[in-house]
Formats: structure tokens, sequence, C-alpha cells
């Protein structure tokens, strides 16, 4: 895997536009890992997905992930700082072909596609039913609400990369709780916030001195930053 490059930082921002998350995550990891074959980033299951975009997200903006989230017992905001590239280490990754087996029934991981075929159900309670009966390997008959319960478990436990938790901690009421990390998102407005900054670089250069888009972007970021600073 390589960090993505400022033109392909560019391209992918414009192209995840209108996408859906689910979407703008694989485009990411189609120009990070291009010996992998596009078609196939989809089948994988959807921790690989999270675990992959998050080392793109450390190569490309820095391992450090620094945010917050509000305590469920008294609102207060708490902060959280870790290391993207520690946080990895510790989320192993299943294999492609990793079976469940539960009542007698056997079901393989979501994959992306499963996930993004499971969204065309009306209610979050019908899209875990959907995604579960896609994904039973021996059968077809309904999940009982119970199961669906286990299920879940089952799968977090061998697939964690799929719900990133942090630790958390509350210093005002002492309140423990577990921060969800959305991966798509941080990295998706990380991106923004970059493509921002790009676009402003290459508008300010083109204006100085004629350059064209490309020129500008295939120069190394401390070229481009020398003649921001020349052109004052
Ligand atoms: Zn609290």
């Amino acid at each position: 895997m390589r960090p993505l490059s400022a033109s392909q930082l560019l391209s992918l921002w414009d192209a995840g536009q209108r996408r859906h998350p689910i979407d703008r995550a694989l485009l990411a990891l189609a120009l990070a890992l291009p010996e992998e074959a596009p078609e196939g980033l989809a089948d994988h299951p959807v921790g690989w997905r999270e675990a992959r975009l998050l080392a793109l997200r450390n190569l490309t903006f820095g391992t450090q992930l620094d945010g917050y989230d509000a305590c469920p017992r008294c609102g207060a905001m708490m902060e959280f700082s870790v290391d993207g590239n520690a946080l990895l280490a510790e989320l192993p990754l299943p294999a492609q072909d990793a079976v469940i087996e539960l009542d007698g029934g056997k079901w393989r991981l979501p994959s992306s596609r499963d996930q993004a075929l499971a969204l065309e159900a009306d209610n979050p309670e019908a899209v875990a039913r959907a995604l579960l009966e896609r994904c039973h390997v021996d059968g077809n008959e309904p999940v009982s609400p119970a199961q669906i319960a286990s299920l879940e478990t089952l799968m977090e436990a061998l697939d964690p990369a799929a719900n990133i938790r942090l630790g958390m901690h509350c210093s005002d009421c002492g309140q423990h709780w577990d921060a969800l990390l959305d991966v798509g998102n941080w990295f998706w407005d990380e991106l923004g916030a970059c493509a921002r900054e790009l676009l402003h670089t290459v508008h300010r250069l083109a204006r100085a001195y004629g350059w064209p888009e490309a020129d500008i972007l295939a120069l190394s970021p401390a070229r481009r930053a020398a003649y921001l600073d020349l052109v004052g």
C-alpha cells in the first residue's frame, strides 16, 4: 500500500462527492491497492475494508487520531488521542472464508457487497436481517431475533475491525464506555480538508505562474510550499 498522491486525493474527493460511504472507501482502496482486482475489493469482510482504509489514512495523513465523544451519562465531551498504527496492530483480520456456526447453521462474515445490498431494506432491523440472510451459507430459513443478536456478537468477535471501538472514561462522572470510530467518515473529513487546501494552492499558483493544475499537483509538497511562499 502507498499513500495517496496529491492528484489521487483530488480525484477521489471529486469522484466520492455523490457516492455512498461504502463506495468511497472502495474507491480509495482501488487507488491504494493497484495490485488487487478492483471488482474483488467488495468481497472482503467489512473489517478488512475498515482496517485497510485506516492503514491508508495513517499513511496519507499521519498516524495521530485526535477526537472527542460525549459521555453517555452526563454529556461532558471527552477527548481521545490514539495512534492509528497502534490501533491497527490490535485488530486481527479474519480469513476471507471464515465461518461462524450457530444452532447447526453456518454464516460467513458480511462483505462490503453484502452490506451495500442489505442497505436496500427500509429500517435498521430489516437491514440486519437482510445482511444475515445473505450471509447464511447453508440455508435460507429466516433468522430469529435471538439469532440476530448472537450472530452480531460472534461476527464482531471474529472481525473486530468492522466496528472499531475506543475505550473511553469520563473524568467528570467516572462513566466508562466505548466510542465507535467511523474510519470512513474520519477519512472523508480529512480528505475534504486536504482537497480544499490543494485547490487553494492550485488556484494561487495557477494565477501567479499560469501552470496547469496537473503540473502543480505533480510538484512535491515541499516545492508547492516553497512556490506559495514566493507568491506571498
Ligand atoms: Zn460523564
